[in-house]
């Protein structure tokens, strides 16, 4: 039987960390509604409780301060959406400003908020994929409600310079909200020291579980965001309905995971990262690397193969690595990628742009596979007539 295939689509979702399906079955497997007042029911609360407190303890939070939600676009949308309804009695504050390269769980959700009377404004990135501080600041104002910065791109996997935007958003007296979806299992988070009103997480992000996330809300924040949501009023009546204990308790675990081997898990998925480039160039590949190489979420690449698309690239190698593209077909249409787009990145390099990520569980052989099946889909598409992109 063949191999499986090597996994390096770890932006769109990690593999699940042992510990964390463990914890995942053991809750599953024990009854108890955590709002129960019974053993079962206080033991499900206690499980939530020690991931509440091991998830605070990774970003430097208090557990008080943690909302769990089903995964980082209902905590954004929690945040946004809270902050802007509660601003319309609070606040005469009525402008929103994103980076251009924000997850459509934050762009989209601005975009419905201007039916609400809020206007959005867009800060441009450099070539870099950084947000552009100075064109950043010519947009915030008297007006500003709220400034969204992600913590790192789902796509070229750079860090954003968040407490430089956070510090631009307070001499306003705007309030900050991060997205930190692909952060969260990658690099040292810290609220107090980024200074954001709110925070994103998902566990499937973080070796933990699909379909579970956290909202960080700062016991300081100057304004409260008012549900979107309605119910029995659990987690501070900002996100009712029963928690799921299992999904979070095994949340909880990955975070603890997260928390001990953050470095180890650093210095490994870039050591194979570089692997993985010095082999391709071995192996003669011609290819270039779109955003920062200085601030990039250790082991994500987003790399262009001269003359090669990136459609057909993953598709060559579709039984071998699972990859991601910059671009899409919806509708039949190819649409690139709209942050490289923002990046300012040729058309072509852009449809010939991929994105892989090494994770925790990758392994120094399965970087060599990776290049091995790169290098043989571009040789093999350079011999199929028709193939190149212009
Ligand atoms: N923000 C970013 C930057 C993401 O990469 C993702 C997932 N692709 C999300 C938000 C949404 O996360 P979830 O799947 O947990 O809703």
């Amino acid at each position: 039987m063949k191999d499986k295939a090597v996994y390096l689509d770890a932006q769109a979702s990690t593999p699940i960390a042992p510990e964390a399906l463990a914890a995942l079955t053991e809750r599953l497997a024990a009854p108890g509604n955590p709002h129960s007042p019974h053993v079962a029911g206080a033991q499900a609360y206690e499980a939530i409780a020690r991931a509440r407190a091991t998830l605070a303890d990774l970003i430097g939070a208090s557990p008080a301060e943690i909302i769990f939600t089903s995964g980082a676009t209902e905590a954004n949308n929690m945040a946004i959406l809270g902050f802007a309804r509660a601003a319309a009695v609070a606040s005469t504050r009525r402008t929103i400003v994103t980076s251009a390269i924000e997850h459509p769980s934050v762009l989209e959700t601005v975009s419905a908020l201007r039916s609400e009377g809020f206007v959005h404004r867009i800060a441009p990135v450099g070539g870099d994929g950084r947000v552009d501080l100075a064109a950043l600041a010519k947009l915030i104002d008297a007006d500003t409600l709220l400034v969204c910065v992600m913590a790192a791109n789902n796509v070229v996997g750079v860090i954003q310079p968040v407490a430089e935007v956070a510090a631009l958003a307070r001499a306003a007296g705007a309030l900050v909200h991060c997205d930190a979806a692909q952060a969260g299992g990658r690099i040292a988070l810290d609220v107090f020291d980024l200074d954001v009103d709110s925070l994103s997480l998902s566990a499937h992000k973080m070796y933990g579980p699909p379909g579970v996330g956290a909202l960080y809300l700062s016991a300081a924040a100057p304004l409260r965001p008012a549900p979107i949501t309605f119910g029995g009023g659990q987690e501070h009546g900002l996100r009712p309905g029963t928690a799921p204990a299992a999904l979070i308790a095994s949340f909880g675990a990955a975070a603890g995971l997260v928390r001990a081997h953050r470095q180890a898990d650093a210095g490994h998925a870039e050591g194979l990262a570089a692997r993985f480039v010095s082999t391709l160039k071995d192996l003669q590949v011609r290819f270039s690397q779109n955003g920062s190489d200085l601030h990039r979420v250790p082991g994500a690449l987003s790399i262009a193969v001269a003359n090669m698309d990136a459609q057909e690239l993953s598709e060559r190698i579709s039984t071998e690595v699972a990859i991601s593209t910059g671009s899409a077909c919806s509708s039949g249409q190819m649409t690139v990628s709209p942050v490289l787009v923002a990046m300012g990145i040729d058309g072509a390099v852009a449809r010939s742009s991929v994105r892989l990520c090494f994770h925790r569980y990758s392994t120094e052989a399965e970087a060599d596979r990776a290049a091995l099946a790169f290098a043989r889909a571009v040789r093999e598409a350079a011999l199929a007539p028709g193939s190149f992109v212009q």
